[in-house]
């Protein structure tokens, strides 16, 4: 039995709680905001606890907000997950796109959501919940417009939990009246009784004690040389959970990075065009084959045929669902629009004919739109520029940023392999001095990078150097001295790994600022995932701003572009390549593609297009 539920943002302040007194938790509250939230530890385990009360918490990236559900610590609740997200999605519709007042009136709401939970759960003991697809869940139905029109968020309002009494209610009655209170009371020693019985129950929060042992990993060999001999023996049970999960690293990736970084695949979509049908049936499955080519979002342009000129007035209805359907492809709605603004500008006024050729225009016209957003205000030619700081005697430096987890270590390793490739030495500077593995994660790719590139066959010269000067140091000052290391021994570029950090924590972005302050890089690189497209707008927009509000330098070192990470695992939603580089103007200079260090790519608009077009 829950005792206590809330919602505050991740800064602290209360929107709404459930109409107990929240005295008795505000402490336990204020300590998992001042201990998890805001230094943003343990934020994946989503529990916390502290002396008798547990919490159980969920994270609102897009509206920056914390649901959380305190409980005694022995008592066991197998509904918690599925409680918060459904009090996320109702909190979301009532709240979600209007601009709130003071007063979150959501009581109501909280007792229907905690009453079908409870039903759920009693039900769940006898058939196990079947899994939401990623199309039935909130995540999907997500857009970037959300994340970027500050006045859908809802107003805050700065109080205390420990000193402020709840907000004024309009609702009347409240789950914690006397009688309910007692029927609170009974089952939670009904509960109570039942985790004291020997015979342990399955729930969500024991899910590990649930789970069938796993066997102990057993080493991994890696092939790194060209004979094999000397191939790795990397026993990856003793590796922390973040630690480097390459699947096929081996001699073979050698040589494959030589020169400009490879386009992103190109799905064709005219594969069957010319195929000649023998028989009836694979006559009509050409026509099937066709049908799916000109299906997705050109199929909306179907009725538009004829011999008459276009309107915008014949368009508006085929607008409409383009618009639609590049919003469900996670392109900003603003963006979606103006794409569509520049489809119809094209088509006005032209001839109807026939639908292939209508398709072939709006192809034409969605192209040429993404073709002007995609393509950079300024060219990044890191190889170019590199040369010309070795030319110069300097080191060429850049900086990595990004939230944790997006693979800011990962692909400044791939990166890296990219730059030994083209005959590059290099200095990876371990600055992440906060998360425990982190620099043991970099030791480990400048151990693989080196056997892949030994130094035997660079004349000598060791290709990769790690500085680290292990953890709690200021990050600023140990990039420094990797600079000034790598200047005396004349390292051609140095890759500075930093610490992951929210956008919206102020104390680390402004040691952020600093760092690339007082370090001045050649470049400044973020390190966004594709696969939380739209929260990757949100963060790329708040770090730039936070750059240029917390450096003291007139002309603040912002973010020079965008390594967009985890590509490989978003299938065609890639709205979040348009919408990060139409909203920044910043590039993408390389994409992610994987695990292995040959899986980076530059971006490549047709690709971009067939995958809008499904
Ligand atoms: P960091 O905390 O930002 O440094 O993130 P890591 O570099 O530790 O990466 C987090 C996880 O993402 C690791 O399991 C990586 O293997 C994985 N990862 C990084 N880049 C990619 C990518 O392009 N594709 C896929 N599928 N996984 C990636």
């Amino acid at each position: 039995m829950l005792d206590f539920v809330v919602i505050f943002t991740k800064g602290g302040v209360v929107l709404w709680h459930s109409n107990v007194s929240g005295s008795n938790f505000a402490s336990c509250i204020n300590n998992l905001i001042r201990g998890v939230i805001l230094e943003e530890r343990n934020t994946e385990a989503k529990y916390y606890e502290e002396d008798h009360l547990a919490v159980q918490f969920k994270l609102d990236n897009e509206l920056d907000l914390v649901y959380a559900a305190i409980f005694q610590k022995v008592i066991k609740l197998n509904y918690l997950d599925g409680f918060l997200a459904d009090m996320q999605t109702a909190f979301k519709e009532k709240y979600g796109d209007i601009r709130l007042g003071d007063d979150y009136d959501f009581d109501r709401e909280y007792r229907r959501v905690l009453s079908a939970a409870e039903e759920a759960s009693a039900k769940q003991v006898k058939a196990p919940k079947t899994m939401r697809s990623y199309n039935e869940s909130q995540k999907s139905k997500k857009t970037v417009a959300s994340m970027i029109q500050d006045d859908k968020k809802p107003v805050e309002k700065r109080v205390n939990i420990q000193e402020t009494p709840p907000p004024s209610k309009s609702q009347p009655s409240s789950p914690a009246t006397a009688s309910s209170m007692d029927k609170i009371i009974m089952e939670k020693r009904r509960k109570l009784r039942e985790k004291l019985q020997p015979t342990k129950k399955t729930s969500p929060n024991d899910s590990k004690s649930s789970k069938p042992e796993k066997a102990g990993k057993k080493p991994r060999v890696w092939d790194l040389s060209d004979n094999a001999k000397d191939a790795v023996m990397l026993d990856r049970s003793k590796d922390s959970p973040d630690d480097v999960q390459y699947q096929n690293i081996n001699s073979e990736l050698v040589g494959t990075m030589q020169g400009v970084i490879p386009d992103l695949d190109v799905e064709s979509a005219d594969e069957d065009d010319n195929e000649d049908a023998s028989s009836e049936g694979e006559a009509e499955e050409q026509v099937q084959s066709k049908k799916g080519k000109r299906g997705g979002l050109l199929s909306y342009f179907k009725g538009i045929v004829g011999a008459k000129t276009m309107s915008l007035a014949d368009l508006q209805p085929a607008l409409e669902k383009m618009r639609d359907h590049l919003i469900s492809k996670n392109v900003a709605s603003e963006i979606a629009a103006k794409l569509c603004d520049s489809v119809a500008a094209s088509l006005d006024g032209k001839q109807m004919g026939t639908f292939d050729s209508i398709a072939n225009q709006v192809k034409e016209a969605l192209t040429e739109s993404l073709v002007r957003i995609l393509s950079p205000k300024r060219r990044i030619d890191i190889i170019r520029d590199a040369l010309e700081s070795k030319r110069n005697g300097r080191p060429y430096t850049i900086i990595f940023c990004g939230v944790n987890g997006v693979g800011k270590s990962t692909n400044l390793a791939k990166i890296c392999f990219w730059l030994i490739e083209n005959d590059f030495n290099v200095l990876i500077a371990a600055c992440d001095t906060f998360r425990a593995g982190a620099v043991e994660q970099l030791r480990t790719h400048t151990r693989h990078l080196n056997a892949l590139h030994p130094a035997a066959k660079h004349d000598g010269r060791s290709m990769v150097q790690l500085y680290e000067k292990g953890y709690g140091k200021d990050a600023a000052g140990i990039a420094m001295e990797a600079i000034k290391f790598a200047h005396d021994t004349r390292v051609d570029v140095v890759l500075v790994d930093t610490a992951g950090r929210m956008q919206d924590n102020e104390p680390l972005m402004r040691s952020l600022s600093k760092l690339i302050k007082v370090n001045n890089p050649d470049l400044v690189l973020f390190v966004g995932e594709a696969l939380v497209g739209n929260e990757a707008v949100d963060q790329l927009v708040k770090f730039n701003q936070s750059l240029a509000d917390y450096s003291s330098n007139e002309n603040p070192h912002i973010i020079d572009g965008i390594v967009l990470t985890k590509f490989d695992t978003i299938d065609d939603k890639v709205g979040a390549a348009i919408s990060m580089t139409y909203i920044t103007g910043q590039p993408i200079v390389f994409v992610g593609t994987g695990q292995t260090y040959a899986d980076l790519k530059a971006i490549n608009v047709n690709a971009v297009v067939n995958s809008l077009m499904k």
